[in-house]
């Protein structure tokens, strides 16, 4: 059985299938859902994903850092900022620029629940 083709959701961060509604559109589908297409400008203005891989340039090869640690200290309460954290963690991670663990263990980017860190894939 052929798999069918998927693609990483640019907001979210998740992988999603193609699906027939999108037959003549697939090249330029971009989002999971339209929840995610709606928010897209603001996930723009916010670059997390620079953020995370910048703090994880400056550590050691096998450091791992908590999502909020690229937040300022006030933002790390912020339950959404924190959400935006996460989804550009799992944009990264569907990348492959980084790894994200839960208990030192490599988890799957698309259904992770409660707290993670974030690893930088080696080579980068
Ligand atoms: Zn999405």
């Amino acid at each position: 059985m052929k798999s069918l083709p998927s693609k990483i959701c640019t907001v979210c961060g998740r992988s999603f299938s193609y699906r027939k509604k999108w037959e003549k559109v697939w090249d330029e589908v971009l989002y999971c859902s339209d929840a995610c297409r709606r928010s897209k400008s603001v996930e723009a203005k916010l670059n997390y994903e620079e953020a995370i891989l910048s703090l994880l340039r400056t550590r050691s090869t096998m450091a791992s850092i908590c999502p909020s640690e690229v937040l300022s200290s006030e933002e790390k309460t912020d339950k959404e900022k924190m959400e935006l954290v996460r989804r550009a963690a799992r944009r990264l991670a569907n990348k492959g620029q980084i790894t994200i663990t839960q208990k030192g263990k490599a988890i799957d980017p698309d259904s992770f629940k409660g707290p993670i860190r974030l690893k930088l894939n080696s080579l980068q």
